[in-house]
């Protein structure tokens, strides 16, 4: 009995995969907190108490490699946080860590960009992260590269600068939830689906972004991230 829709639905988001034309559709984006040990420090927490947590974006909040990021409203501390992200191909509920790598499509370079003023707002009060975190265009993501082509990276260097200036500089082997764990412990929570993402988290060396400036960011192996930060809405 229904029919057309009250406006035109928006588009799918969707990300660049390495070497193709086929685009990846976005269902939803998790990220993961608190999953290197420097950076928990970095954050005034202690690793051994504090466990990684989850948090989410919304899918439309991609911003493709090479895109401009508009300085966010209601914040004066921008900060970039690089991360390795995984992209879902088949999705499952209570997956085993031991069966969690099979569920993955490939993997790219994102930048979890955090409105670091209202997180620490949130925080001293207890309250949710969702506009500290999910904010538009709070998500740049460089194209996904299929296991094919770049297996299951763990031991490789995750780096960003800003403008010339390297910012962050460690490597995956410091995750303190490892990418079969990540999804096991997500998949207890929600029911995965192809096209989710997930941020697995930041090293240490968070730091601010003003307009103007040009974020360079890598895993190895896979494609460098690049974006700029332009002036927002007044
Ligand atoms: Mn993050």
């Amino acid at each position: 009995m229904y029919a057309s829709y009250v406006f035109s639905p928006a588009g799918r988001p969707w990300a660049a995969v390495h070497g193709s034309t086929d685009r990846f559709a976005v269902h939803r984006i998790y990220c993961v907190g608190r999953n290197y040990a420097a950076h928990v420090q970095e954050m005034g927490g202690d690793p051994q108490r504090d466990p990684p947590l989850f948090f989410s974006k919304p899918a439309d909040a991609v911003v493709a490699n090479g895109g401009d990021v508009p300085y966010p409203p209601r914040t004066a501390d921008l900060h970039h946080e690089v991360e390795l992200v995984v992209a879902i191909g088949r999705g499952g509920a209570r997956i085993a860590a031991v069966d969690a790598l099979s569920h993955v499509y490939g993997y790219a370079v994102g930048n979890d960009l955090t409105r670091r003023d209202l997180q620490a707002d949130a925080r001293k009060r207890g309250l949710p992260w969702d506009s500290a975190k999910g904010f538009d265009h709070s998500a740049p993501l460089a194209a996904i590269h299929t296991v094919e082509q770049v297996g299951h990276p763990t031991d490789a260097r995750i780096w960003l600068k800003v403008n010339e200036q390297i910012r962050q500089d460690s490597n995956l082997s410091q995750m303190i939830w490892s990418v079969p764990e990540i999804i096991a412990e997500l998949s207890s929570l929600y029911t995965l689906q192809p096209g989710d993402l997930i941020f697995t988290g930041t090293p240490d060396g968070i730091g601010p972004l003003v307009a103007g400036d040009t974020v360079t960011a890598g895993i190895y192996g896979l494609d460098t991230l690049q974006h700029r930060v332009v002036a927002g809405r007044e």
